[in-house]
């Protein structure tokens, strides 16, 4: 599991836990926000599984994007006892400068549906770098 949570969060490979998913590691540049390379650069697990695959990344998108508005809103809920405008807006604002994270994770999180760890693959890659 902690590896899964690696994978995501890191945005690595979800077989070697190595190589990087995302061509260009900015989080600014929305041109190339969705830019993966066609397989690991460390063990050459295949990223583009079949066409359109990641569609099915947009709804854990969506899910995350609402479980981190919603989770801003519950803990100004739970401290203030209310959702000030204030916080409304500043949920509004840290859910934009997330938004490219959230899409990657998303992203990360859909591969690894079908992608598990391998442990062999990942020592020998460890080996050779
Ligand atoms: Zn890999």
């Amino acid at each position: 599991m902690l590896k899964k949570l690696y994978s995501f969060f890191w945005l690595k490979c979800p077989r070697c836990l190595q190589g990087n998913l995302f061509i260009n590691p900015s989080l600014i540049n929305i041109n190339t926000i969705t830019d993966m390379p066609a397989c690991c650069p460390k063990c050459e697990q295949d990223f583009e599984i079949e066409i359109g695959f990641y569609q099915g990344a947009a709804f854990i998108s969506y899910g995350l994007s609402c479980l981190f508005m919603f989770g801003i809103l519950g803990v100004s809920l739970i401290v203030l006892r209310t959702v000030p405008k204030w916080v409304v807006g500043l949920a509004i604002l840290l859910e934009l400068l997330f938004a490219t994270y959230i899409l990657r994770v998303a992203r990360a999180m859909w591969l690894n549906v079908v992608v598990r760890y391998d442990a062999e693959i990942a020592k020998k890659v460890k080996k050779n770098t």
